[in-house]
């Protein structure tokens, strides 16, 4: 099996949404990943629990990566490095993007994330915008320099993704003691999705990811992760592109960019339950997630799965403020 090292606290509370179940008419449920308690918490650290043996068995004694200003990944993985005494280097960008360039809308530069990978050590080099392959290809060229410094570097891929983070995530689906009839998750990278689509197909449980960005090609992505994970774990279930249900009409004006609807449904669970959501991913899947509701795609026993993020809500201007809200 993989070595875990463990770093969060498992499992994460799952429970219902009392007021938000009776305000909607369905069961509404939450896995709360945001209180996984590892630096911050949110999903990274689950998946950290098994990319840190990876990365201790490479022998390196640095460790290099990229992602964005507010990338709550760099902020975990900068922890979980420092821990084990490692050296942690990353860059990043305010809004990385696919190309073509979208009208520049100011990023999150500072506050948030930036300060808490301050704190945990990390050595960051922030560059202007310009695309995930050109960030991808300034950690390369930082993995380069460092090693001709004489490091010992291990280079991780954006966000963590990997099988290791879906092997997480179809571990942590073992925490959930109910079943539900839809399961709703924020997407990025896709590892989170992959893991819990693994788990549930052929399961009368249906995942639904909300992308955080426009990406196309993600069900490719999504469905690869999975067939990683059928070889990893010997299982046959052959996810194929078709089988991953992926919505991008969320993600609003781009990648790290809030959008309305989000900031409207992260009042809406914070007036009516007391939780907070992310700007960047949670607030957008819960934005699909009432719409989803309110047209009749989902319904019964629906369990959004909140992946954490809060460190990036102090970076973004803060949601307009409102004191009555009504529910359409
Ligand atoms: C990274 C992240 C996601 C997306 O997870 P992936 O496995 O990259 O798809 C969702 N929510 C939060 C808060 C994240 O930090």
């Amino acid at each position: 099996m993989i070595p875990r090292f463990p770093l969060c606290q498992l499992p994460t509370p799952c429970h219902r949404l009392e007021r938000l179940s009776s305000d909607l008419g369905v069961e509404l449920w939450i896995k709360r990943d945001d209180l996984t308690g590892f630096a911050a918490g949110g999903n990274k650290g689950r998946k950290l629990e098994y990319l840190l043996p990876e990365i201790l068995a490479s022998g390196c004694d640095t460790v290099v990566s990229s992602g964005a200003n507010q990338s709550n990944f760099i902020r975990q993985l900068a922890a979980a490095c420092r821990m084990v005494g490692l050296r942690f280097a990353a860059v990043t960008m305010p809004l990385p993007f696919e190309p073509p360039a979208p009208e520049m809308i100011n990023g999150a530069v500072q506050g948030g994330n930036l300060i808490l990978d301050d704190l945990f050590g990390a050595e960051i080099t922030q560059l202007k915008n310009g695309t995930w392959d050109e960030l991808e290809a300034a950690s390369n060229q930082l993995a380069d320099k460092l090693e001709k410094e004489g490091c010992m570097v291990k280079l991780i891929p954006l966000g963590g993704s990997s099988v290791q983070g879906a092997f997480a995530f179809s571990e942590a689906c073992k925490e959930l003691g109910e079943s539900f009839d839809h399961i709703v998750v924020p997407t990025s990278s896709g590892s989170t999705h992959a893991g819990i689509a693994h788990f549930f197909s052929g399961t009368p449980t249906k995942v639904t990811g909300f992308c955080a960005d426009p990406e196309p090609g993600m069900t490719d992505v999504v469905a690869s992760l999975c067939g990683d994970l059928d070889h990893l774990l010997g299982t046959t279930k052959h996810l194929k592109p078709r089988d991953i249900e992926l919505d991008t009409s969320f993600s609003g004006p781009g990648y790290g960019v809030a959008s309305e609807v989000g900031d409207r449904a992260t009042q809406l669970l914070a007036h009516r339950e007391g939780i907070v959501l992310d700007p960047v991913y949670t607030a957008k899947a819960f934005a699909g997630l009432l719409d989803g509701i309110k047209n009749g795609r989902f319904k019964g026993r629906i369990l959004f799965w909140h992946t954490g993020g809060l460190p990036s809500l102090f970076a973004y201007a803060a949601p307009t403020r409102g004191n009555s809200l009504e529910i359409e």
